[in-house]
């Protein structure tokens, strides 16, 4: 196929699901990450995968990764903008670092992303835009006035996206996954888990392949007429 797909923090939790799965179909893979080198290291003797490391939040590190993944790789097809933090409070008590950390990270990050990708895809007239969004961006969630903005803000983005580049071959679209098995939701203790279950009609968290299935389906060619769209995958949790 040897097309090439960029994952955003790809090295662990639902990225490391959507770059394997990429890698499964055939594409050639570029995995992020900010700062665990440890786990990127593990995940690339694991998978053989390449990592690379930078931070989503600043456009400048960004636009040079980029340049080094289509120097190692080529030009990126697909762009995977999975990166994301949460730093949780009650507005209330929600500091203005907690705001912009999570802004900087999860909405200015995927325009850092995407943004030295474009013009590419736009010459080529192919690419795919797969920015990872959430439940709580679409229903808000207490603690999470700034997660929620950012991830509904990614709808917009795709929304946008989607019209700036149909003539040219490109589709950009959103994933809203529900609860999630990874680290991060497997750190949190058991009886808020088995609440958050709880909430769940499915009765279970969902697995990270079943995020990466929707990535390996929008980054593929029976796609191509899927545009601007918000995929929720979250066990009847929540309809939108
Ligand atoms: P994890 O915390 O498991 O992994 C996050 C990944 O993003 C890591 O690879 C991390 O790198 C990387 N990352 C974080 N900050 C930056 C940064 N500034 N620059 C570059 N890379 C960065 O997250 P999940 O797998 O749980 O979540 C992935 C995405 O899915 C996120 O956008 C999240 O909001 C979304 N999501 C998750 C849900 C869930 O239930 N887990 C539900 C709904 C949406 P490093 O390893 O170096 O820290």
């Amino acid at each position: 196929m040897g097309r090439v797909a960029l994952v955003t923090g790809g090295s662990r939790g639902i990225g490391a699901a959507i770059s394997k799965a990429l890698k499964a179909e055939g594409y050639e893979v570029a995995a992020t990450y900010a700062g665990n080198t440890e786990k990127a290291a593990a995940f690339t003797d694991e998978t053989g995968i390449k990592t690379y490391k930078w931070n989503v939040a600043d456009y400048d590190e960004s636009k040079a990764g980029i340049a080094q993944v289509e120097a190692d790789l080529g030009p990126v097809d697909i762009v995977v903008a999975n990166a994301g933090i949460t730093r949780d409070a009650p507005f209330h008590k929600m500091s203005p670092e907690q705001w912009k950390e999570v802004i900087d990270t999860n909405l200015t990050g995927v325009f850092n992303t995407v943004h030295p990708i474009w013009p590419g895809m736009r010459e080529r007239k192919f690419g795919r835009v797969i920015v990872i969004s959430s439940i709580n961006g679409q229903k808000g969630q207490f603690g999470q006035v700034n997660y929620a903005a950012t991830k509904a803000g990614d709808l917009g983005i795709v929304k946008s996206l989607a019209q700036e580049g149909a003539r040219a071959g490109i589709t950009a679209n959103a994933i809203c996954p529900g609860y999630i098995a990874t680290e991060m939701v497997m750190a949190v203790p058991e009886a808020v888990r088995e609440k958050i279950v709880g909430m769940i009609p499915a009765g279970r968290l969902g697995e990270p392949e079943e995020i990466a299935r929707i990535v390996t389906f929008l980054a593929s060619d029976d796609a191509s007429f899927i545009n601007g769209s918000t995929i929720s995958a979250n066990g009847a949790q929540f309809f939108a």
